[in-house]
């Protein structure tokens, strides 16, 4: 790590090939836009970089803690040809495999070759039209890189391919509830409802949360009624608190048991009662 005393020691200066990603930092275990670049080491005085060290290589820097991997870039350019070559060699011996084809995508992405990295994303659709697996990952894919414009499409032609597949299910769910689709959202998720295998909470409190946005108290209630089938989502005071609002508000409309007041009737709202039943 590069430092300085009384602005003599080492920095960093002149970031270039910026590349982000959404993904998992190692250090803090947050889900957050990680940064990659290469960058100049420099001896400094008075911050004045005066003998350059050599680039580095900065990988998964997190955008929230900032931890970071470092490496020098000559070592990280050997590092890239040798990934690239044996997953293209991969990829050239299973043609029609296309675990070996995303293989090569992911090693493209990861050092940071975007361009071929695209043109290979887009022969993969092209190649494998009704493999729905494919179109999911190429989603995910898409979505870590930034490129949302083409996540959504990718994301519902995965479900319409297999629309049994719990996960398709319920991302194409989510992609529902973001456009205010809530009542289509609600009835893909029907099917995953306990006992259902695939059941996980999140989406209902996900639904739950946008009908109370939405003002539907009682359609929201139902959602983390159905969440709270799963333990762990009792633990969080924040959806507790939400799905105790809701619970009030939806109480609000509920019907009420009718009882008769104390002494029946009034005897002209009774006489009027048997005068409509006669
Ligand atoms: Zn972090």
């Amino acid at each position: 790590m590069p430092f300085t005393i009384k602005g003599i020691g080492t920095r960093y200066y002149g970031k270039r090939n910026v590349r982000k990603e959404m993904g998992t930092c190692q250090n803090c275990r947050k889900f957050v836009q990680l940064e990659n670049y290469d960058i100049g080491l420099y001896f400094v005085i008075l911050y004045i970089p005066i003998i350059p060290l050599g680039r580095r290589q900065i990988t998964d820097k997190c955008f929230y803690c900032l931890h970071h991997r470092v490496m020098p870039l000559a070592k990280w350019r050997d590092l890239k040809s040798s990934a690239i070559e044996t997953s293209l060699q991969a990829l050239v011996n299973d043609m029609h495999n296309p675990a070996r084809a995303f293989e090569y995508l992911f090693t493209l992405t990861r050092f940071n070759e975007m361009d071929d990295a695209r043109e290979l994303a887009a022969t993969i659709e092209a190649q494998y039209p009704d493999n729905a697996d494919a179109h999911y990952v190429l989603a995910g894919w898409h979505m870590s890189t930034g490129m949302s414009k083409e996540v959504k499409r990718l994301f519902q032609r995965a479900f319409e391919l297999n629309p049994d597949n719990p996960d398709y299910r319920r991302t194409q769910a989510m992609m529902l509830v973001e456009q205010g689709r809530l009542d289509e959202a609600r009835e893909l998720v029907r099917c995953l409802e306990p006992p259902a295998e695939g059941f996980q909470p999140e989406e209902f409190v996900a639904l739950g949360e946008a009908f109370q946005k939405q003002g539907n108290h009682v359609a929201a209630t139902e959602m983390f009624r159905i969440a709270k089938t799963d333990p762990t989502v009792c633990q969080d005071k924040k959806f507790l608190k939400m799905s105790k609002r809701s619970e009030k508000r939806a109480a609000q409309y509920a019907p009420r048991d009718f009882t008769l007041p104390r002494g029946g009737f009034p005897q002209q709202a009774s006489g009027s009662i048997r005068s409509f039943t006669q």
